[in-house]
């Protein structure tokens, strides 16, 4: 069964991006709500405070108008019912974590997993008494055969981290409901505009909204979203943990926000043209790009997703680590850094085979992450067929 939180939204994406989160029918107002930096919030009279008590909004901790503007609109972005705002992707991760396990349950973990999430699990979750069962991202409807009776949460990731495999969520969130555990998702790559998770059965989706979000490689941020029946819950537990992020930063995420799918459109046209000259290169044995036909887990990523974005991985040929080297170097477009999602190119050479338990990565070569960001199209291809020279002329 299907969580009842399935969003029947009329305005398209590109008109709630532009009006959801915004303070409106004052006279003379502001488009953009503005920085409300506080940590003090005044009452008049001693009515009126203990009206307020037990309410969000008795404290700076608890937001303001502009993190509750942020709130706001992506939920209605994703269709969900509340949104909890913290200051990274990985302490959404894992707040939601631990707000919906308790010593003795059991967590499955798609293997394809970003590896700090991975972390969390396998330190913190393990010494708090909770179980983690690594599963094939690919797995399905087959995630049926490894639920227990005290699994809680499945996790999905998808693309999966650094490998990109796509996984079915409507049938593992059909398998996960009909035993009574809880679906999480990390919907980093997918973003509030390109996956409708709670259509597809997530109860719970986390966002690392440093990534595209922001879009500006200017800020930190994570955002958990979750279905009514959740919410109260994880917003009493983030409570306590005491989360919140500042006013500027949550200004920057909704100014960033405005144009996410305006952004999105060039990541994916950009990342079509990058990739389609990679995959000419003879050096280049397999782009694990979703949304190219041909790419695996492409027929999944067409059903489910309404877009892709800027981040995919290239597996290369076997070939001396040095050559590949020689390629990354000395890159004049692509920084290499971690993150990804801002306006910039980035490259990185990966080695996912080290962050594996339930399966096995063993890729003919070495797997390169590119994002490629909103520059021209033609000038991140001259700037990696120069890198292509360099690795010809290390390896020859
Ligand atoms: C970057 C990332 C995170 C963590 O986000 P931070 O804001 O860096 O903590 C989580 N999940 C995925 C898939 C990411 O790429």
């Amino acid at each position: 069964m299907r969580n009842t939180q399935v969003d029947d939204r009329k305005l398209h994406i590109e008109t709630l991006l532009a009006h959801e989160g915004r303070e409106r029918g004052q006279i003379g107002g502001t488009v953009n709500t503005p920085v409300y930096r506080a940590s003090t919030l005044l009452f008049p009279t001693v009515e009126t405070l203990h009206a307020q008590h037990g309410t969000l909004n008795t404290y700076g901790r608890h937001g303001n108008p502009t993190t509750r503007s942020l709130e706001q609109a992506l939920c209605q972005l994703e269709g969900a019912y509340g949104a909890m705002l913290t200051p990274s992707g990985l302490s959404a991760l894992t707040t939601a974590l631990l707000a919906t396990l308790q010593p003795g349950d059991h967590l499955l973990m798609t293997d394809s997993v970003y590896d700090p999430t991975r972390a969390f699990c396998d330190e913190t979750l393990k010494r708090f008494g909770i179980e983690t069962t690594y599963y094939d991202p690919l797995i399905g409807a087959g995630i049926a055969d490894l639920i227990r009776p005290n699994t809680r949460v499945v996790f999905v990731e998808s693309p999966g981290s650094l490998t990109f495999e796509v996984q079915d969520i409507p049938a593992i969130a059909d398998a996960a409901h009909a035993r009574g555990a809880l679906v999480m998702l990390d919907n980093t790559w997918g973003t509030p505009a390109h996956f409708p998770s709670f259509k597809h059965g997530v109860d719970i989706s986390i966002h690392a909204a440093t990534k595209y979000i922001v879009g500006h490689s200017d800020v930190l941020m994570g955002v958990i979203m979750t279905t009514e029946a959740l919410y109260p819950r994880i917003r009493g537990f983030y409570k306590q943990l005491g989360l919140s992020v500042s006013a500027d930063d949550a200004y920057l995420a909704l100014r960033g926000l405005r144009t996410l799918s305006t952004r999105l459109e060039r990541h994916q046209r950009n990342a079509h043209a990058v990739a389609e000259w990679l995959s000419a290169q003879p050096e280049v044995e397999r782009l694990l790009y979703p949304a190219l036909p041909g790419a695996p887990g492409h027929d999944i990523w067409k059903r489910d997703f309404t877009g892709a974005c800027g981040l995919f991985g290239v597996v290369f040929k076997p070939i001396t680590e040095s050559a590949i080297r020689a390629m990354l170097n000395d890159m004049q477009l692509f920084g290499m850094g971690f993150s990804w999602g801002g306006f910039e190119s980035l490259i990185l050479l990966t080695r996912p085979s080290s962050h594996r338990t339930a399966t096995t990565w063993n890729a003919e070569g070495p797997l390169v992450r590119l994002h490629v960001g909103l520059e021209h199209p033609d000038d991140l291809i001259a700037d990696l067929e120069a890198g292509f020279q360099r690795l010809r002329a290390a390896r020859d």
